[in-house]
């Protein structure tokens, strides 16, 4: 386990973001699709990276994901590993790995959703191995 914990800013919250925050303090990883072209994206936009049509729609995700890379930060007064973990979905986000030995991540590492709290906002989406 990780020594400590470490206080994780509250997330900025906007206009376009705020479903995903409201979702992910229910425990539910949500990501947007667009029914125009049918990628799915993250982070979530109102305009669709791939066709910028503004027909975006919210979906939820398994929260299944493998880790594509990741890099351990030592340098502070709490350890913890950022991460970009793809998605079963298909989809990169960057993220944290947490609730884990830091020198045990491994890339192509199967990790699940975990919400974990912050500093006075919504919890934020972060990964545990599984
Ligand atoms: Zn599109």
């Amino acid at each position: 386990m990780a020594s400590g914990e470490r206080t994780i800013p509250a997330p900025q919250a906007t206009l376009e973001t705020q479903p995903f925050w409201e979702a992910a303090a229910a425990g539910r990883l949500l990501i947007k699709k667009c029914t125009s072209c049918a990628q799915l994206h993250y982070y979530p936009r109102a305009i669709c990276p791939f066709c910028f049509s503004e027909a975006t729609e919210w979906v939820p995700a398994s929260g299944r994901g493998t880790i594509y890379s990741y890099s351990v930060m030592r340098r502070v007064p709490v350890a913890y590993a950022i991460a970009y973990v793809t998605l079963a979905e298909g989809v990169t986000m960057m993220t944290n790995i947490v609730d884990c030995d830091l020198d045990a991540i491994r890339i192509g590492q199967t990790v699940q959703v975990v919400f974990k709290a912050t500093a006075g906002g919504p919890p934020v989406p972060m990964f545990a191995p599984v």
